[in-house]
């Protein structure tokens, strides 16, 4: 793989006086870089994910870093031969996360104790600690740490009624909480610390990072990482030690291999082995296989491509 580009994964919560007139001139910027993304603007702060050329992506992390609300964010970096988006999207937004809790949820006042790569590990080898996926459960199914608990959320904002129902016996326990890059830990952990639960750790820098570590090598990690754009899962475990835990949607064989459904009205991403994917012809069920085309029409804009229908960014 040729690595010319970087694909970036960061956030910071810091007060953003007018988002729209922020969004439209980090836009501006994006777009004269060349870089391609997700980027979400809140007046809570900005959370991003962009692909762009080597050159293009340190000129971006400077010209943000410079101003000083932005000065300590950290930048997860990936190697990347291409785009890992199709388009720029700068959207202003209520929240960062959707979450929609009815308890304030400012990470800058209250958040869970942060814990690297190397005592995340430590802690969970050493035992008798809950921990929780802070993730959907499509995100889950492809990989997670071993012993998680998969929480049965189909999107963020069901959290607050999954947490009260299903933990409310451990408000005093230890509860160590992950997910992608750190940011939905922070609006998770500081909700429950609101809401009553007093030992709660975060995964800093989240499941990309651990990754990375030089020492832990992504240990105790099993399966893929889901992400938010066109690689679809990137690779965590980098030690001997890992299991495959991606179960095919058709007939349950191990594997770990994301399909969209052929069916432009679905579009489901389902996990798919080669063999159930021919038999199916790449759509999620019969009734899906048997859909008809999309018709098309001269003059229509051509058809859409095959890329996932998430839009959340990590
Ligand atoms: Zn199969
Ligand atoms: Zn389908």
């Amino acid at each position: 793989m040729a690595v010319v580009y970087n694909v970036l994964l960061y956030y910071q919560f810091v007060p953003i006086d007018d988002p729209e007139a922020f969004a439209d001139e980090h836009r501006r910027l994006c777009m004269e870089l060349g870089l391609k993304g997700r980027i979400l603007v809140a007046p809570e702060g900005l959370n991003g994910t962009v692909s762009g050329p080597i050159e293009a992506c340190d000129l971006y992390r400077s010209t943000v870093t410079s101003d000083q609300r932005f000065a300590s964010m950290v930048f997860k970096v990936d190697q990347a031969s291409g785009h890992a988006f199709e388009k720029l999207f700068v959207r202003v937004k209520k929240e960062l996360v959707t979450f929609r809790a009815d308890l304030p949820s400012d990470p800058n006042e209250i958040t869970g104790k942060r814990l690297t790569p190397a005592q995340w590990k430590e802690r969970i080898e050493k035992g008798d600690v809950i921990v929780l996926d802070g993730r959907t459960d499509y995100e889950y199914d492809i990989g997670h740490f071993r012993g998680a608990i998969r929480p049965d959320c189909e999107s963020f904002r069901e959290f607050p009624d999954w947490i009260r129902t299903h933990l409310a016996d451990a408000r005093h326990k230890p509860i160590l909480t992950y997910c992608t890059g750190g940011i939905r830990c922070e609006k998770l952990t500081s909700f429950m610390l609101r809401d009553g639960f007093t030992d709660v750790y975060q995964l800093d820098g989240g499941i990309v990072s651990y990754g990375k570590d030089p020492d832990t090598k992504g240990a105790l990690w099993d399966g893929l990482c889901y992400v938010f754009d066109e690689r679809v899962t990137v690779e965590i475990n980098h030690t001997d030690d890992r299991h495959v835990i991606g179960r095919c949607h058709h007939c349950g064989e191990p594997t770990e291999r994301y399909v969209n459904c052929r069916n432009y009205r679905c579009r489901l991403q389902h996990i798919a082995c080669p063999e159930c994917e021919r038999q199916f012809n790449s759509a999620c069920s019969i009734a899906c296989m048997e859909a008809p085309e999309r018709p098309w029409y001269p003059g229509q804009p051509p058809r859409e491509s095959s890329t996932s229908q998430r839009t959340e960014t990590a």
